[in-house]
């Protein structure tokens, strides 16, 4: 047991009291179903006992908390709504799981200044509505946006399927109030655009997973809404030819809102799950779309079709109807649901290489598969080369959860070498950790831990993950 558990554990600490006088009694919980319930997140096969859970309302609550947390170098593991994939939330040096959820207050959306202000436990779905109903557009979609806070995404830097043409969540956070491991408040950025005046602390916050500083409020950047959308689909004989077509579409000049593929295993288990009438003989299919005005889409549409039908296209088909589009998008949607039903277990990874190596990478995750004897389907984003490759598999089959991590031990190595990265939206978390220092070397982890003992100089929040 580590000397931080032994401390947060230690009988007669008061520890548990203490906290209920900070934020009240309701909202501290010690009993097995929540211990159990925060013990683990999204991710499977990682799981780590807290000693209790907190939940605070304000900045003023996670401030105590988190000073008494530091007085007693107890860990703090910050948690928004709890589906990262990468064990970014599990306690595995127990403490107090931090759970942001109450402070949902979305506070302010601004058409005049393209801003909006909210708490971190704001799902993002509900800024996106909020932020449709007054005709303006926040980009970032992950999947998970029904479910996820904003906290976690900026925490985690989120990605979605409008990355290619929008980025990616940082590029959407211009302020952060944040509570440091010692009990400060710090604030970061604000409302504007342009604001040069220090080092980007903002950026540095995003994608710190819980490890840097507990965030209390959020500035987020928003767009004007675009009029309207358009999808089609693409269907290739391999996916070197689909490869080739996205490089042809993004070279015509077309920067589209949505370019996504999906594997022949993914078109085949997509098909008997949904039964949409996917051919599933092909060896890949492209999905692109766009947004704008309904002009410039059907050109845009065109000019994809045509690139689509220029590198080998089997068939092309661009939705003539929101429902038709909404079928498109279907395909991509429950590409995870039909893996994930084909085994108990699903694990899904974001190995991310350049546009111009993804051929490459996915008949290296192939051979991977064959070679290891498991079943991988592989999809995700095309125009970013954020790909998904995803094993299903039964967890009492030890032998095959073994090879299962052997095999994406490979398809890392294989990404970096390619000049990609371990993940390019999940994080880094737990387990990919270990493969930190091949992508990044010595000393750029040192400096990261340099980094970590300044915002938290006792090493207290979220403990074992990044910067340790
Ligand atoms: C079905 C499914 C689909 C998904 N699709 C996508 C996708 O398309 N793109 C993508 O990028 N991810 C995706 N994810 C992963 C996950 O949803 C995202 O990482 C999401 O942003 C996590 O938000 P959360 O509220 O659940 O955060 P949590 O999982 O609770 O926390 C994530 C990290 O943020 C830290 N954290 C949380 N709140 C705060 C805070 N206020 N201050 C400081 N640190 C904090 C935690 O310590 C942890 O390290 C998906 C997950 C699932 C299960």
């Amino acid at each position: 047991m580590s000397p931080l558990l032994r401390a947060a554990r230690a009988p007669g600490s008061g520890l548990a009291r203490r906290l209920e006088e900070i934020v009240g009694s309701a909202h501290v919980r010690e009993d097995a179903g929540a211990l159990l319930t925060f013990s683990t997140d999204a991710t499977p096969l990682e799981r780590g006992d807290p000693d209790c859970v907190v939940f605070p309302a304000t900045t003023e609550e996670v401030a105590e908390v988190l000073t008494v947390a530091n007085e007693r170098r107890i860990p703090v593991v910050p948690r928004g709504s709890g589906t990262n994939l990468s064990g970014g939330t599990v306690p595995h040096h127990g403490g107090i799981v931090l759970v942001l959820t109450r402070m949902n207050a979305l506070k302010e959306v601004s058409s005049d200044d393209l801003v909006a202000v909210c708490e971190p436990g704001v799902r993002t779905i509900e800024l996106a509505q909020a932020a449709a109903a007054e005709r303006m557009l926040f980009p970032p979609d992950p999947g998970s946006q029904t479910t996820a806070t904003l906290g976690g995404n900026v925490a985690e830097c989120s990605g979605g399927l409008r990355a290619l043409k929008y980025g990616i969540t940082r590029d959407y956070v211009l302020g952060v109030e944040a509570v440091l491991a010692t009990g400060e408040v710090v604030r970061t950025g604000g409302r504007l655009v342009k604001d040069v005046a220090g080092y980007d602390l903002s950026r540095l916050l995003c994608g710190s997973e819980g490890t840097l500083a507990v965030m209390t409020e959020l500035t987020l950047r928003l767009l004007p809404a675009p009029e309207a959308s358009g999808t089609g689909m693409a269907y290739f004989p391999d996916l070197a030819d689909a490869a080739r077509a996205v490089s042809r579409v993004l070279a015509s000049g077309v920067l589209p809102v949505t370019l996504e593929f999906l594997d022949q295993v993914c078109i085949g288990t997509v098909e008997d799950y949904a039964r949409i009438g996917l051919d599933t003989a092909a060896g890949a299919l492209l999905i692109f779309g766009q947004d704008g005005d309904q002009r410039s889409i059907d050109a845009d549409l065109a000019r994809m079709a045509g690139a689509c039908e220029a590198e080998g296209a089997t068939q092309v088909r661009i939705a003539g109807s929101p429902a038709e589009a909404s079928e498109v998008l279907e395909a991509r949607r429950a590409a995870l649901p039909s893996l994930s039903r084909l085994e108990p277990l699903t694990l899904l990874e974001d190995a991310t290489v350049p546009r111009s190596r993804i051929a490459e990478m996915v008949e290296y995750i192939q051979e991977v598969a064959r070679r290891h004897e498991l079943k991988i389907g592989t999809f995700g984003h095309a125009g970013d080369g954020n790909l998904h490759p995803t094993v299903v598999l039964d967890p009492a089959d030890a032998g095959a959860v073994r090879r299962a991590h052997v095999a994406f031990a490979e398809i890392f190595a294989r990404a970096i070498d390619l000049g990609g990265t371990i993940t390019g939206e999940h994080g880094v978390g737990m387990v990919k950790l270990k493969y930190m220092e091949r992508q990044h070397g010595p000393e750029y982890l040192a400096l990261l831990r340099r980094i970590k003992a300044a915002f938290d100089p006792n090493g207290i929040l979220n403990p074992g993950k990044l910067g340790s």
